[in-house]
């Protein structure tokens, strides 16, 4: 088949939880303690070598606002990855994340490939939702779960590897 592989991504989630945050760690490599909101979405483009081929993420990353949720479907249809991000020291933002994972399930790509991402890690003493609640939900919703910080990178560029590793194989 063909190695080359185009992919495009969906970053969904509560405000505020680090989904720009964690492209911009991944694209750049870089973290602002002040990332500035997105307004709409914003499209990024990263390829990434994983074993038996390239893989180019064509990435959307949302702004997870009620009022724009409308929009989400636009981002999310065609999509053959999606990156649904809470933030583990709010548990307002996993309860978001499951509704995106509900809706995900029920509108999306059937074959879509859906990380939950718990991100902040680095925020240990604050932590609300433990890992050990989020992998079991991940678990019964075929998920791949892993908890990320776009602070200190850990895991970042693991999540979109798992999910390059992952995407259906043409
Ligand atoms: P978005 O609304 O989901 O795109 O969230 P942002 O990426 O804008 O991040 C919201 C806030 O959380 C910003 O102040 C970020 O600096 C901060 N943030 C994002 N990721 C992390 C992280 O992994 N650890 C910590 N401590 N702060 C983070
Ligand atoms: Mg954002």
């Amino acid at each position: 088949g063909d190695n080359n592989i185009n992919a495009k991504l969906v970053l969904l989630g509560d405000m505020g939880a680090g989904k720009s945050s964690l492209v911009l760690r991944l694209v750049k490599g870089q973290f602002l303690e002040f990332q500035e909101s997105t307004i709409g979405a914003a499209f990024f483009s990263q390829t990434l070598a994983v074993n038996d081929a390239t893989v180019k993420f064509e990435i959307w990353d949302t702004d997870g606002q009620e009022r724009y949720h409308s929009l989400a479907p636009m981002y999310y249809r065609g999509a053959a990855a999606a990156i649904v991000v809470y933030d583990i020291t709010s548990v307002d933002s996993f309860t978001r994340a499951k509704k995106w994972v509900e809706e995900l399930r029920k509108q999306g790509n059937p074959n879509l490939v859906i990380a939950l991402a718990g991100n902040k890690a680095d925020l240990e003493d604050k932590r609300k939702v433990s890992a050990e609640e989020a992998r079991a939900y991940a678990e019964e919703n075929a998920l791949f779960f892993i908890e990320t910080s776009a602070k200190t990178a850990i895991n970042v560029n693991d999540t979109f590897y798992e999910i390059a590793r992952r995407l259906p194989r043409a």
